[in-house]
C-alpha cells in the first residue's frame, strides 16, 4: 500500500467561488484537512475561486501546496505566489499531465466545465487502465446530484458499466471522502507515457 500518511492529492475545482457560501466553506475544509493529515496538495495554481480557497486554507494550516498553471492563465486565474512551488507551464495539456503525474489520487470539488473536464479525463484514464489512482467527488450541497443521475442513466442505457460508474467515490463529508480515498490508494501504477 502507498504510505497514506504522505499522500499527494490532486484537487480539481472551480476557478469561480459559486453562489453559495457552503462551497467556499467546503473548499477551505478540504485544504485544511489535507494539511492536517500531512498530505500534499497539487492543484491548478490559481488564487481565484474555490481553487484559491483550497490552497489558502492548506497553506494556512502548514500544508505543502504545489500549483501548476499555464503561463497564459497567470493573470486570469491569479497565479498563487504563496505556495511551496508554482510550476508555470506552456499548455493546458502539460498542466494536466503534471498534475496527474505528481498525485496519488484525484478529488473534484464543485466547479464548472473545466472541473468536469479534468474529472472526466482522470475517470476515463482509470477506466482505460492508464492508472489505478482513486477518484473522489465531493458532492457539497448536492451540487453533483444531477451529474450522478446522468451517469446512472448512462449505466441503464448500456454506455457505462456499474463497475466503472462506482470508480468515483462520492460523499458530501470531507473527512469520510478523504478516508475512503486513502483506503483505496495502492502502489503507484500510473503510465501516462501512453497518453
Ligand atoms: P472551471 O471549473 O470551469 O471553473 O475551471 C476550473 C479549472 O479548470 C480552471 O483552472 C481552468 O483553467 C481549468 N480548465 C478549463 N478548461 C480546461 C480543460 N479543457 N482542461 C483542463 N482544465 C481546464
Amino acid at each position: 500500500m502507498t504510505d497514506t500518511t504522505a499522500l499527494t492529492l490532486c484537487v480539481y475545482c472551480g476557478a469561480r467561488p459559486g453562489h453559495l457560501p457552503v462551497f467556499t466553506q467546503a473548499a477551505r475544509e478540504v485544504g485544511k484537512a489535507i494539511a492536517s493529515r500531512g498530505w500534499r496538495l497539487v492543484y491548478g495554481g490559481g488564487r481565484s475561486g474555490l481553487m484559491g480557497q483550497v490552497a489558502d486554507a492548506a497553506v494556512a494550516a502548514g500544508g505543502h501546496v504545489v500549483g501548476i498553471i499555464p503561463s497564459s492563465l497567470m493573470s486570469r486565474e491569479l497565479g498563487h505566489s504563496g505556495l511551496a512551488a508554482l510550476h508555470v507551464v506552456q499548455t493546458m495539456h502539460e498542466r494536466k499531465h503534471m498534475m496527474a503525474e505528481l498525485s496519488d489520487a484525484f478529488l473534484a470539488l464543485p466547479g464548472g466545465i473545466g472541473t468536469l473536464e479534468e474529472l472526466f479525463e482522470a475517470w476515463t484514464w482509470r477506466q482505460l487502465g492508464y492508472h489505478s489512482k482513486p477518484l473522489g467527488l465531493l458532492n457539497t450541497a448536492g451540487y453533483y446530484d444531477q451529474l450522478l443521475a446522468f451517469t446512472a442513466q448512462s449505466c441503464s442505457a448500456g454506455f457505462l458499466s456499474a463497475e466503472q460508474n462506482a470508480l468515483v467515490q462520492v460523499d458530501c463529508d470531507v473527512d469520510a471522502l478523504l478516508n475512503a480515498i486513502a483506503a483505496q490508494c495502492r502502489p503507484a501504477a500510473a503510465d501516462y507515457s501512453a497518453i
